[in-house]
């Protein structure tokens, strides 16, 4: 084994033989299980296709090292006995999916938590939650460091999410202390590219879309309110790197660079060409006024830092809505 902080780079052929994602036909999770398999990692990916159809991980199914299977990981399962990485990033995780599935985000993010650790306890994997910045819930230090405890509102409608992560959290650290298996949590900040939903909901796919189809970008509030959004290869690099470090964390894992929510749809403007303007609309209850992550921790730990400007990241993500918009029916046709 190498040492345990060695940066992932400098690990020669896959860091683990065999991957269980679960989550692993959603955004994140299938860019996860592309990049573990041009690693040289087989890959088990585990979804319900409760937020994503299972389009992600076509391109996979042909190679022999990738298996799906279609399982809610809220209910038990079992894994191959090889499994020495587990990946755990099933949740739903827009806004506009935790607010329709309250009870199954609650229930993944605490049992479905639970189901991943027994299984990493079972075959000794490492096992990696992807926690999220919004365990900082509506965050009262800025920028947000890991050592930060947050601001959450527990009965607010974004709560189930908030608090599904932070008992992930919670009963991860236990199993580390309490049963020895080699976890890591990862918290990751919002994070865009290509296979984001159109109708996600999140900012910047809602953007692209409604700028694509020349609608006005509808802005919440003012459009003040600051996020810091990732590309998704720095993501997956960043936590790849965390799963092949043997650390522990919590790493934060996003862009350290903030912008204004209506700066981000006048960029999406610029990037599509065409720039449709913007319409404001409500604010969500309990939306947070800033966020951007302190990363030095991951940046000293496994020498992780995004490499991708937002102007490029942006131009990816247009590029790849436009090359699959969906097609308009011909005119006559049935
Ligand atoms: P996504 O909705 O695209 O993917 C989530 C996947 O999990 C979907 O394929 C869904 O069908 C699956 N899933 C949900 N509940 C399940 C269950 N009970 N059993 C099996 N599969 C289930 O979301 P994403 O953006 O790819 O997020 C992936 C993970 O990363 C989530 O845990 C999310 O909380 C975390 N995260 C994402 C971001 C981001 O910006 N994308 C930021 C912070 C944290």
């Amino acid at each position: 084994m190498p040492a345990a902080d060695s940066p992932a780079s400098a690990r020669p052929g896959p860091a683990h033989r065999h991957a269980l994602v679960t989550g692993g036909a959603g955004f994140l999770g299938s860019h996860l299980c592309e990049q573990l398999l041009v690693a040289g990692t087989r890959v088990t990916c585990m979804d319900d296709l409760c937020t994503s159809d299972g389009g992600n991980v076509d391109h996979l199914r042909d190679d022999p090292r990738f298996s799906f299977v279609h399982h809610d990981v809220s209910e038990p399962f079992t894994t191959a006995d090889d499994v020495d990485l587990v990946l755990h990033f099933a949740s739903p995780a827009s806004p506009a999916d935790y607010l329709r599935l309250p009870v199954e985000t609650l229930r993944v993010g605490s049992v479905g938590t639970w189901h991943a650790l027994e299984a990493a306890r079972r075959t000794g994997a490492r096992m990696v939650l992807a926690s999220t910045s919004e365990t900082y819930g509506d965050p009262q230090v800025h920028p947000q460091p890991e050592s930060y405890w947050g601001h959450v509102n527990p009965v607010g409608p974004r709560g189930v999410y908030d608090e599904a992560k932070r008992f992930g959290e919670a009963i991860t650290t236990a199993y580390r202390t309490a049963h020895g298996v080699d976890t890591a949590i990862v918290r990751i900040f919002n994070t865009y590219g290509p296979r984001m939903r159109r109708e996600d909901g999140r900012a910047i796919p809602t953007f692209v879309a409604q700028a694509l189809s020349g609608q006005p970008m509808t802005v919440a509030g003012d459009g003040s309110q600051t996020r810091s959004v990732c590309y998704v290869d720095d993501t997956v690099r960043g936590v790849l790197a965390v799963a092949a470090s043997g650390l522990p964390g919590p790493f934060n894992v996003g862009y350290p660079e903030e912008r204004s929510v209506l700066a981000i749809a006048q960029a999406v403007g610029e990037a599509v060409g065409t720039d449709p303007g913007v319409e404001f609309v409500g604010r969500p209850v309990d939306d947070p006024t800033v966020r951007c992550p302190d990363i030095s921790a991951i940046r000293s730990a496994v020498g992780w830092e995004p490499q991708v400007p937002f102007a490029d990241g942006l131009a990816r993500t247009v590029d790849w809505f436009r090359a699959t918009a969906p097609r308009l029916p011909e005119r006559g046709a049935a």
